[in-house]
């Protein structure tokens, strides 16, 4: 562990990524990973490793989840802050997937960031809901009926509406078209990246 106070630097940088279920916003991660060297931090994944593990996390945060609500604040701001410390993020910097997912969180992490360059920059990846609700049936995942897209897509517009406008307000959010080949939707985010990282 390094100390959380080090500074990071501007070879490190914090990057947001926003998007609806369905938006594209796993695979564009991915690639923004591999080309940019980010550490790729999806606070699902990290509660989905908790529950199998059955870890004391995993067992309270499951049951959330199940629920499709929101594992508490200060419980993610913990999670998020210690995996911002390490040393793999501190060298390389953080593509953040699914945090902040609340205003309270953005605060948070504001401050985590604050000795250490801030954030850089929140990256909107925009899919009109009915483009998203068309590509989720299209695969035809059980959990994927049009029940339950219409109220996950329903949480999300709720959660993460007074999110962009906290990110627009400081001058922070880029949206960018998510309608496209993988390739055109890339290519779009990389040179946003390319201007704002350097
Ligand atoms: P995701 O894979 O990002 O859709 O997250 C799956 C579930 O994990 C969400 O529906 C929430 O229950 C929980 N979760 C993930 N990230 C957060 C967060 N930043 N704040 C609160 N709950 C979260």
């Amino acid at each position: 562990m390094t100390d959380a106070g080090e500074p990071r630097g501007v070879d490190s940088p914090t990057v947001v990524i926003l998007g609806r279920q369905g938006s594209g916003k796993g695979t564009q991660s991915a690639l923004i990973v591999d080309v940019f060297g980010l550490v790729h931090v999806s606070t699902g994944d990290m509660l989905r490793a908790a529950v199998t593990e059955k870890t004391e996390l995993g067992r309270r945060a499951g049951e959330l989840m199940e629920r499709g609500e929101l594992v508490p604040d200060d419980i993610m701001c913990g999670i998020v802050a210690d995996r911002l410390a390490r040393d793999d993020i501190v060298t390389n910097g953080v593509l953040l997937d699914g945090f902040p997912r609340t205003a309270p969180q953005a605060d948070e992490l504001e401050s985590i960031t604050a000795d250490t360059g801030g954030i850089d920059i929140a990256l909107s990846l925009e899919v009109p809901v009915a483009e998203v609700t068309r590509r989720m049936l299209d695969r035809g995942r059980s959990d994927d009926t049009e029940d339950a897209i219409r109220r996950r897509l329903h949480l999300y517009a709720e959660q993460t509406a007074p999110l962009i406008e906290w990110f627009s307000d400081r001058d922070l959010l880029t949206v960018v078209d998510g309608i496209g080949t993988t390739d055109e939707v890339f290519a779009r985010i990389r040179s946003v990246l390319e201007d704002v990282l350097g």
